[in-house]
């Protein structure tokens, strides 16, 4: 069962919820405006994968804000469930406009989406400290009658109709759309406010419920196994021509974890 945490009653005090903290995902609900959603803050996590990598820093930037050119994003809800995969081109747009169009298209939902990314120094005694943030929300509109979600035709008039053709008109909607887009890129990523304040500043006129955090895994799918099952379909040649000073060694590109092995282990067919 979630445990649940009311936030509208009073303003509250740094540690009194338990606050959620750095790469844990925070589920909130505003009942009122039929909007639910997640918000997180990525602090040790994204600094660990993004220096992992050891990429220049204007690469980094580009990696944490835009990929190479698509966006994946796979949705797996576990061993019995089916694998979902969607591919956005990144086309210039931002990160933000990737994921509405992917959630647009794939769920369906009207979504709304920001994030924000940033290295944040801090100066101290031994020189500065830099460490990468990130953060993002997300807000789904999910009212109890679906035509409230419709998005209304494209009228013939001007461009300044066009932002109604991407989203419902309803009130409660609109509400949130102009809430969200109060929202300071520095704020996302700000660890002084964090999730819960985050939500207690946009929602607690509404009441906004706020669910127990889950802790957001820096895991990757690849294994030693894995990579020994490709290396075991290689042929000699290509076992040789993997060989590179008596070893074949092997990084995993998403994680950058390094696997080793003895080409011995590859019997020459
Ligand atoms: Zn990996």
């Amino acid at each position: 069962m979630l445990e649940t945490q009311t936030l509208a009653e009073h303003k509250p005090q740094l540690g009194e919820f338990g606050f959620a903290g750095d790469d844990h995902v925070v589920p909130y609900e505003v009942a009122p405006l039929d909007v639910r959603g997640r918000t997180v803050q990525l602090g040790p996590m994204l600094d660990a994968i993004l220096s992992r990598h050891n990429y220049p820093e204007p690469v980094a930037r580009q990696q944490a804000l835009l990929g190479n050119g698509v966006l994946a994003l796979t949705i797996d809800q576990g061993a019995h469930t089916q694998r979902y995969q969607g591919i956005v081109q990144l086309d210039g747009t931002s990160l933000e406009d990737a994921a509405r169009t992917y959630f647009r298209q794939s769920e369906q939902i009207p979504t709304d989406i920001k994030m924000s990314v940033a290295k944040l120094v801090t100066p101290g005694p031994g020189g500065a400290h830099e460490q990468w943030r990130a953060g993002g929300i997300l807000a789904q509109f999910l009212p109890q009658a679906p035509e409230r979600m419709r998005i209304p035709d494209i009228s013939g008039g001007d461009g300044d109709d066009r932002e109604l053709t991407d989203h419902p008109a309803d009130n409660s909607w609109q509400e949130l759309l102009a809430l969200l887009g109060t929202i300071e890129p520095t704020e996302l990523i700000d660890p002084t406010v964090g999730a819960e304040r985050l939500l207690y500043r946009l929602f607690h006129e509404h009441g906004v419920r706020v669910f127990r955090s889950v802790p957001v895994d820096d895991q990757c799918s690849c294994s030693r196994e894995k990579i020994h099952g490709i290396l075991q379909g290689f042929s000699a040649e290509e076992i040789k021509d993997s060989t590179e000073e008596g070893g074949i060694h092997v990084a995993c590109e998403f994680c950058s974890t390094q696997y080793d092995f003895d080409p011995a282990e590859f019997a020459a067919e």
